[in-house]
This record gives structure tokens, C-alpha cells and sequence, in this order.
């Protein structure tokens, strides 16, 4: 039986063996976006004009997208034909602009986009962020959509990072910024106000914790809220005084930062995440869990939450993959 062919902009490319639409494509030399690969980030969306999509490209979007035929081309392996076509771009992107960009520590750049349309999310769902030029990568929501009129993302310095670096060198206020999304589970889903809560990552996976606690204690959470941030160094940490202030005016909220190299001298343990983010609670049976940041260390974190006596649908993370993890 002969391969499927995929057909875009006319031209009909035929499918090599387990070859998903996004590889197919980018073999065929077609500048189509994406970032993860994983089917997690949802920068590769294309839409389908003819032929059947399967479910698996399809999973964890919007019903509006749906609705239009949406679907991840690098989770896409059709049995049959399809006739595809990039999304209407002006459906899914909101224009924004820069306005604001500082450090928070030596490696993190704190990015605030002013969007006068601002798409309804929810504190630590992620978005794409479009650069001018097309490239796409993914980052999560710090900024609480009640309070505040800018969305506000944590951006790590990769070196060699192609986005990262362009966010820390070249990008300042006042610049165009595009958006997609959002998109991703991890959120404060209100209804359980007295259920603890454990909020841990490392790096920027602080990112969509710091969101969600935010969004946990505006919506009058009242049971014990647990956020363990790690990093490899204290220099790592940061928001570190703001987290204090907010565990002083909170009692319900603990804050344990932990890093994997120190003396303990400055007061921060020196733990793995892992072990020291379930010292710190004891057994999980009745929590609600959010994992954020690195992806082996997210799928550690599962693991021993699951271990620990977390519900595995009470878990909820991202972990922040880059193409290359895939
Ligand atoms: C759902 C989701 C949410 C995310 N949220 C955030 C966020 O809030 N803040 C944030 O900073 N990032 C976040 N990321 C990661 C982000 O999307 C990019 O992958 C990251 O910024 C690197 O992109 P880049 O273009 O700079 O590097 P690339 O040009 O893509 O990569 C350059 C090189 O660096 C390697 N690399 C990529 N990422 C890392 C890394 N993290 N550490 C070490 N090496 C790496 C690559 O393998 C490659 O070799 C998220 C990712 C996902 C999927």
C-alpha cells in the first residue's frame, strides 16, 4: 500500500514510515513552526482543510479549535491523505507589546507583554510567544489575569539559546511581541478551599507557581499551600524576599527553597527537590500537586508524588521540554 501523501499550499509530499506531518513537512524544506515536538507545546498547530484526523493530534486542545479542524502536527500520523493548511494566524495570535523587562536574577529575565486585547487565561497556563521572524517557544503565565493588565513571563537564559538570548539581549520595551494561547492544565481550579497544596519545580518552573499560588490565595484558599523552588545555587533562587513576605502575610503558605550546592550557611538547605519537597509535606493521599520546570526532574516529582499517595489526577505538570528532549 502506497505511503499517505500530505498536500499543502497545493503540493502533495508523500509520508516516509512513522513520519509525522511536522517531520514530512520540514524534510520537504516547508518552514512550519514549532518548538517541543512533544505534543505538549502546541506551536506547531496546522489545520486540516481535507482527510481524517486521528484523536492523538488532537489531544488537549480547545474545543474551538476543534471546532476548526485544529491539530499537532508533530503528534499526527494520519492512515490516510490529508490536505493541510497553516491556522489562520490572525485567530490564534494577540499582538502584544513589551512593557517591561528586567532581571530577576543573573540568568532569569522577568517580560511583561501589554496585549490591548488580552486573551482570557488562567494563572499558569503557558503561551507561545512569536518572534517577528516566526520562531516559537513556550512559556508560562506568572501574572494573575484579575489583577494585573500585562501578562508576565520568567525567561531562563539558555547559552546558545536561540529565543532565550534574543529575550535577554535584543528584546525592550515597547517592542511588538505576538502571542498564542494559552494552553496547559496547570492551573488553580477553585471549589476545594481547604485541600493542601504542594507547588514544586526548579529554574523557572517557578514561573506558573508563583501564578498559581497568587491566583490560590486571591480565590481565599484556606488549606496549607506548600511551594518548594530548587536551583543549583542560591544565585538560582528568585522572587526569594517576595515569597517571604507573602508566607509572612499568609499563614496557610510555606515557602522551602532548597539548592543542590551550598553550605546552608545563608539558611537555604542544601537537598534534592525531590527528597526535600516531600520532607517538607509528609504523605500526599488528598493533595493536589503542581510540577513545574525541568523535564527529568517534573518526572521524578510525578513519580514520588504518586509514590507519596497523590491521586495521579491530582497531579498536574508541565515540564518544560525543549525539541531536543524530544
Ligand atoms: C509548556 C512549556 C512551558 C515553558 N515555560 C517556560 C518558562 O516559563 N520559562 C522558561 O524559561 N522556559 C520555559 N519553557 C522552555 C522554553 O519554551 C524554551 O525551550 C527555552 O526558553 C529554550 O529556548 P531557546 O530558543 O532559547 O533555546 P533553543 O534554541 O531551542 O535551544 C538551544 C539549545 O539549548 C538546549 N536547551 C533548550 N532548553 C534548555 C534548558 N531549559 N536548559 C538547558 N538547555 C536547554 C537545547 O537542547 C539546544 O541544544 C517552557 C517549555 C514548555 C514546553
Amino acid at each position: 500500500m502506497p505511503m499517505p501523501t500530505v498536500t499543502f499550499e497545493g503540493k502533495g509530499y508523500v509520508r516516509q514510515e512513522n513520519e509525522t506531518v511536522l517531520d514530512c513537512l520540514l524534510r520537504n524544506g516547508i518552514d512550519v513552526s514549532y518548538s517541543c515536538k512533544s505534543g505538549v507545546c502546541q506551536s506547531c498547530l496546522l489545520q486540516a482543510v481535507s482527510g481524517e484526523l486521528p484523536k492523538n493530534a488532537q489531544i488537549g486542545l480547545r474545543d474551538t479549535h476543534l471546532a476548526r479542524q485544529y491539530f499537532l502536527s508533530c503528534s499526527c500520523l494520519p492512515n490516510n491523505d490529508l490536505e493541510v493548511c497553516r491556522p489562520d494566524a490572525a485567530g490564534l495570535r494577540a499582538p502584544g507589546v513589551v512593557r517591561r523587562i528586567d532581571l530577576l536574577n543573573a540568568s532569569v529575565a522577568r517580560l511583561r507583554v501589554h496585549c490591548p486585547e488580552p486573551p482570557a487565561y488562567r494563572a499558569g497556563q503557558f503561551f507561545s510567544l512569536i518572534r517577528p521572524d516566526g520562531l516559537v517557544r513556550s512559556y508560562s503565565a506568572a501574572s494573575l489575569p484579575s489583577d494585573d493588565d500585562f501578562i508576565e513571563f520568567h525567561v531562563a537564559l539558555v547559552p546558545g539559546g536561540r529565543m532565550s538570548e534574543w529575550v535577554h539581549r535584543d528584546l525592550k520595551r515597547g517592542d511588538a511581541l505576538d502571542l498564542q494561547g494559552p494552553a496547559g492544565n496547570c492551573f488553580y481550579v477553585p471549589g476545594n478551599p481547604g485541600q493542601p497544596i504542594l507547588l514544586a519545580g526548579t529554574g523557572t518552573g517557578l514561573a506558573p507557581l508563583y501564578g498559581i499560588l497568587r491566583d490560590a490565595l486571591a480565590k481565599g484558599h484556606s488549606g496549607p499551600i506548600h511551594l518548594c523552588h530548587g536551583s543549583v545555587n542560591s544565585g538560582g533562587l528568585y522572587l526569594d524576599a517576595e515569597l517571604r513576605r507573602m508566607m509572612e502575610a499568609n499563614p496557610q503558605f510555606h515557602y522551602s527553597p532548597c539548592v543542590l550546592n551550598g553550605n546552608g550557611d545563608d539558611g537555604i538547605p542544601q537537598a534534592n527537590i525531590d527528597a526535600y519537597a516531600l520532607s517538607c509535606t509528609g504523605p500526599l493521599k488528598g493533595w493536589k500537586v503542581y510540577l513545574c520546570g525541568h523535564p527529568d526532574i517534573v518526572r521524578t516529582l510525578q513519580r514520588k508524588a504518586f509514590l507519596a499517595g497523590a491521586n495521579l489526577q491530582s497531579i498536574y505538570a508541565d515540564a518544560f521540554v525543549s525539541s531536543a528532549d524530544s
